[in-house]
C-alpha cells in the first residue's frame, strides 16, 4: 500500500450527501458525483485521495482489511459487523435515525412479547434483534431480509420487524407503529487500525477537520 496515498469508503445516498460538508471542510471535493456516475472508484482536488463507493454494509469490512484507509458507517452497521479491526474516533451525528420494533397496528405486542414467548421477527439486522430479544427473555425466529422489512408483518411472514425509522412515515404508510426503541443510530468514522499509525500524518488533519464540524474532541 502507498502510505502517501488515502482510500476513503462511502456509500450513496443519506450518508455520501451528509458527508460532504464533512469533506470540504477537511478541503476534500469529489470530482464526480457518485449518484451520477457508475464509477466505483472516485477521484478528489487532491491526486493522492480517493473514494470508493459501495454498499453501506460493505464499507466496514473495506476498512478492516485494509482496502480503505478509513469510511463512514452507520452504528446499525457497525454494531452488526462487530467493528473488529476498526477504530471509530467520532460520531459524525450524521443519518441519524432509531433502532425500532415494529408492528401491525392492532398487534397486541405487549402480550406477545411477554418473557417465555415466542415471535418471528424479520429484519436486516439479525444480530442487533437477537441480542434485544435474548435480554427480554423472548423467543425469536429470525428471518433475515434484505428489502423492506415494513412488508413483512403485512403479509404474515413476521409477527414484528426491527428496522430502522427515520420520520416515521414509512411506518404510518403502512399501517405499522414503532413498539420498542432499541437504540439511537448515527454514523460514525471508521479508520482502519493500521492505517491511522501508518498514515497518521495524512489522517488526522481530516479527522480533526470532521471533528471540528460536529464540534466535538476526536478521540
Ligand atoms: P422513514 O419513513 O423516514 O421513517 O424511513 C424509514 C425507511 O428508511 C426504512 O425502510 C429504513 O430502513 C430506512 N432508513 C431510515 N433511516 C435510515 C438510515 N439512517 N440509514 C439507512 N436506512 C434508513
Amino acid at each position: 500500500m502507498n502510505d502517501n496515498a488515502l482510500t476513503i469508503a462511502l456509500s450513496k445516498g443519506r450518508i455520501f450527501e451528509e458527508t460532504l460538508p464533512l469533506l470540504a471542510a477537511a478541503g476534500i471535493v469529489p470530482s464526480e458525483n457518485p449518484e451520477k456516475s457508475r464509477k466505483l472508484i472516485i477521484g478528489t482536488n487532491h491526486e493522492n485521495i480517493r473514494l470508493v463507493i459501495m454498499r453501506a454494509t460493505d464499507v466496514p469490512t473495506y476498512v478492516q482489511y485494509g482496502a480503505a484507509d478509513f469510511g463512514i458507517a452507520g452504528k446499525d452497521v457497525l454494531i452488526e459487523h462487530g467493528g473488529d479491526g476498526l477504530y471509530q474516533p467520532l460520531d459524525l451525528q450524521i443519518a441519524k435515525c432509531r433502532m425500532t420494533v415494529a408492528v401491525r397496528k392492532g398487534f397486541d405486542y405487549p402480550r406477545a412479547s411477554q418473557p417465555g414467548s415466542r415471535l418471528r421477527i424479520a429484519t436486516k439486522y439479525p444480530g442487533i434483534a437477537a441480542e434485544h430479544f435474548a435480554a427480554k427473555g423472548v423467543h425469536v425466529d429470525i428471518i433475515k431480509l434484505y428489502g423492506s422489512m415494513e412488508l413483512a408483518p403485512l403479509v404474515g411472514l413476521s409477527d414484528a420487524i426491527v428496522d430502522l425509522v427515520s420520520t416515521g412515515n414509512t411506518l404510518k404508510a403502512n399501517d405499522l407503529e414503532a413498539v420498542e426503541h432499541i437504540a439511537d443510530i448515527s454514523s460514525r468514522l471508521v479508520v482502519n487500525k493500521a492505517a491511522l499509525k501508518t498514515k497518521y500524518a495524512l489522517l488526522d488533519p481530516i479527522i480533526q477537520a470532521f471533528a471540528g464540524v460536529v464540534n466535538k474532541e476526536a478521540v
